[in-house]
């Protein structure tokens, strides 16, 4: 790169592309430096034998205004409207989640919905009465559910996903992940459910359920990672350059700003004069990279922050379509979550064929992460032993991986996340953005925002014009 220091963008997920969209058009230089070989971060795919698979499929949406504006922008009629459809298996019935009523009378035997009733009214009146010294997941879980539907419906699964139990989790991890039960809500809920269910046979469907999605959802013809790459598109159609396979390994320091990035691609390393930082590296990994460092309690505080991995095996599988549903969740298998593409429309090759993604969470440590053929064989045995496939119609496995899928709220990281953004603030030049680069667990259309108000906090505060 010749000519006066840009502004470097670390990271080309959505965050990052969105800050490098919003730095042109402010007339800034901008390099993007990226550590794969392809954009989009955990919105990306991997393109096999000329089938896309995602790092769990993705459907955007969003209720701001401008971000839809600027996607429809880039995409016009290539951004479609999706419905999504979602089944949660769980011991060997289809529950919806957050739990309702209905469900819990009538597919639990008559014992345990007895003892669940007697749990929610002791736990919720006890919670009521006299909150714990210290609060964790587990005891904001237990006043919300009783203990009886906490250790049925959370703990071991809460515990299996995430490689830790509810009690070392921050009270706000149950707060964002797992919507309270209001007792009227609740009440409301199971009529309504049960009102449908009169009219309607077969497993539950459970929409709206999951996760609450804001907005209308949205796909494309090949899946979200072409919103990502028609974004990479843009940035360098605005004259900003996009490097991809550059690992950044230093952040280099002079007083209160980031004067250079040291980069390594391949064997080279070299070092990125810059202007500015919008980064979206993991904060903890970022602020280790800083050179001098910024000291042993930031040091400390980045070391406390964990994340969660996911393994994804994506399986062609012998079939035009395999599942009854887009999404479906399981809680007794290696993998929480299957997606079948078929859903989407996509266009499969080889025709008559489908595309399975189940994804399998792990630490970076466990023997899952690091051994294909395991992560295979498990996903494999278990889509046998529920009959999802038969063996002779899984064509073929491929398997890739996400280090920083999930950003764990275990107890205390509140603290040491604030020790980090404190750390970043004190520098001139630096802003964080992003899932990774703010500990934040968001969408794609946050981390998009969280990239464009990085942008517009580095103008102000370096009284760029315009
Ligand atoms: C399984 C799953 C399903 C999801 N489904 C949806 C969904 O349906 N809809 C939705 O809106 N959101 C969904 N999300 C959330 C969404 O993926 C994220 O919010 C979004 O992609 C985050 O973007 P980001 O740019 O902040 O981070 P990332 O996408 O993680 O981008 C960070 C980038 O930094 C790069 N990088 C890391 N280290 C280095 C380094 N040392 N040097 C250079 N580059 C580096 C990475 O390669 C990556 O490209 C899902 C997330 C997961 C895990």
């Amino acid at each position: 790169m010749s000519g006066p220091p840009r502004t470097l963008v670390l990271g080309a997920g959505c965050a990052g592309l969105a800050a490098a969209w919003r730095l042109l058009k402010r007339g800034r230089r901008v390099a993007v430096v990226e550590a794969a070989d392809h954009v989009g971060g955990l919105a990306g795919g991997i393109r096999v034998e000329g089938n896309t698979y995602e790092y769990g499929p993705h459907v955007f949406h969003t209720t701001d205004p401008e971000i839809l504006a600027d996607i429809k922008s880039l995409l016009g009629a290539e951004l479609t409207s999706y419905r999504r459809t979602i089944q949660i298996k769980f011991l060997g019935n289809y529950f919806q989640f957050p739990l309702s009523m209905a469900d819990i009378l009538f597919k639990l035997p008559p014992r345990t919905v007895a003892h669940a009733a007697l749990s929610f009214a002791y736990h919720f009146v006890a919670g009521v009465l006299r909150r714990p010294a210290v609060e964790s997941s587990e005891t904001l879980l237990r006043r919300y559910y009783g203990d009886v539907l906490y250790r049925l419906f959370f703990r071991d699964y809460i515990t299996r996903v995430w490689g830790i139990p509810p009690s070392q989790f921050s009270p706000s991890f149950a707060r964002e992940r797992i919507p309270k039960l209001d007792v009227l809500e609740l009440l409301d809920k199971a009529r309504m459910l049960l009102r449908a269910r009169l009219g309607r046979r077969g497993a539950l469907r459970t929409e709206g359920f999951v996760e609450k999605l804001e907005g209308n959802l949205y796909t494309t013809r090949e899946g979200f990672s072409l919103i990502t790459r028609r974004m990479a598109d843009r940035v360098a159609r605005s004259g900003g350059e996009v490097l991809l396979e550059t690992e950044v390994t230093g952040i280099e320091q002079q007083g209160l700003r980031v004067c250079g990035i040291t980069v390594r691609r391949g064997d080279r390393i070299s070092m990125l004069p810059c202007e500015a930082v919008v980064n979206t590296l993991p904060i903890n990994e970022a602020a280790l990279a800083f050179r001098p460092s910024l000291g042993l309690q930031v040091e400390r505080s980045a070391r406390e922050l964990r994340f969660r991995a996911i393994v994804f095996v994506g399986i062609q599988a012998a079939r035009p379509k395999v599942l009854p549903a887009t999404f479906m969740y399981f809680r007794e298998h290696s993998f929480n979550r299957i997606t079948d593409l078929a859903h989407f429309g996509f266009a499969i090759r080889p025709p008559g064929t489908t595309l399975l993604i189940a994804e399998v969470t792990c630490d970076s440590s466990d023997r899952l992460w690091t051994d294909e053929a395991l992560a295979k064989e498990a996903v494999a045995a278990d889509l046998l032993r529920e009959q999802i496939l038969r063996r002779e119609e899984i064509l073929k496995m491929h398997v890739f991986r996400s280090r920083h899928a999930y950003p764990m709220y275990t107890m205390g990281y509140e603290k040491a996340l604030k020790t980090l953004l404190e750390a970043f603030s004190a520098l001139d030049n630096f802003e964080t953005a992003g899932r990774q680069g703010r500990f934040q667990y968001v969408n794609t259309h946050v981390a998009m925002k969280m990239g464009y108000e990085a942008a517009d906090r580095l103008a102000k505060r370096l009284a760029w014009p315009g």
